[in-house]
């Protein structure tokens, strides 16, 4: 396995970072996942858009060009054969002598990427449905940066885990905030598409976007407000949507059957249609 760390690349276990990388002090720095799919990266010029934005929002130079970004992805991803899966990349602010505030301007940030082959688009759970458990959402105020400061997200997980379901969606004053790791949406009886806007209380997530693109396709009415946990549990559907999950049904919250409890027909649908726009190369 082949991995990309500040200009080379390496066999994974050759690729070291010092104890005093900000990142690992502080999770002084953000990161972004392309899925990839018949060797291709999905949406990535958006990832890489998101990329340099939550870089900018820490003062991290963004150390590539769009064009070398891809450049490296894809060398990465033919390096490992990856057909289908993730390509993970983080930049932290670097190494420098532990202390709050910034190093000197010129300390060169920590790059990294590595890809991870899995089941995208040929994942079963997407047939079943996934289960999801509600938990408080315990994170900062910046969630529209995408850091790699990820505790309350770790904590949320490992409840899903626990209960022996995929997700758990993050609950702030009785409102579904969004999944640990996914954006959430329900369709309610009336046939109406809902989620959050944007703002900085949320990611702004890249599949979110390509399905709200596609829902406007698909004829589905749209709704961007805020839906409490009463609500999805009298929608008709939910699921939830990341770049490794796609589009995933949610059958499932918190014990209780989500609609018929298998995965609605508006779902599967925008699913399908993710698909398509993912294997277009779009
Ligand atoms: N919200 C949160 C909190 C996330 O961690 C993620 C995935 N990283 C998403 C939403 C989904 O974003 P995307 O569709 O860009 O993967």
């Amino acid at each position: 396995r082949i991995v990309y760390l500040n200009g080379e690349f390496l066999p994974f276990d050759a690729a070291r970072v010092p104890i005093m990388d900000r990142g690992f002090l502080f999770a002084d720095g953000i990161y972004e996942v392309s899925a990839v799919l018949d060797g291709r990266l999905v949406d990535n010029e958006a990832h890489l858009a998101r990329l340099d934005r939550s870089l900018g929002e820490i003062d991290i130079a963004n150390p590539h060009t769009l064009a070398e970004w891809v450049a490296l992805q894809t060398e990465l991803v033919a390096r490992n054969g990856v057909a289908e899966g993730l390509v993970y990349m983080q930049v932290t602010r670097g190494v420098y002598e532990r202390d709050f505030a910034y190093p000197p301007a010129g300390t060169p940030p920590t790059v990294m990427m590595f890809t991870q082959a899995k089941s995208v688009a040929a994942n079963p759970l997407a047939a079943k449905g996934a289960r999801v458990i509600t938990v408080p959402d315990l994170r900062w105020k910046r969630r529209d940066i995408k850091s790699v400061a990820l505790l309350a997200q770790v904590l949320a997980k490992q409840q899903a885990a626990a209960a022996g379901v995929a997700e758990a969606w993050m609950v702030e004053d009785d409102a579904v905030t969004e999944g640990s790791s996914s954006t959430a949406f329900i369709v309610t009886k009336g046939g109406t598409l809902v989620t959050r806007p944007l703002s900085t209380a949320l990611l702004p997530g890249i599949t979110r976007q390509a399905v709200l693109r596609l829902a406007a396709e698909a004829g589905l009415t749209l709704e961007e407000r805020l839906f409490s946990v009463a609500e999805a549990h009298a929608a008709e559907e939910a699921f939830y949507t990341s770049a490794s999950a796609f589009v995933m049904p949610v059958v499932e919250l918190d014990g209780k059957p989500i609609g018929a409890g298998t995965p609605g027909p508006h779902t599967v649908r925008l699913r399908e249609l993710y698909l398509e726009m993912a294997r277009a190369g779009a």
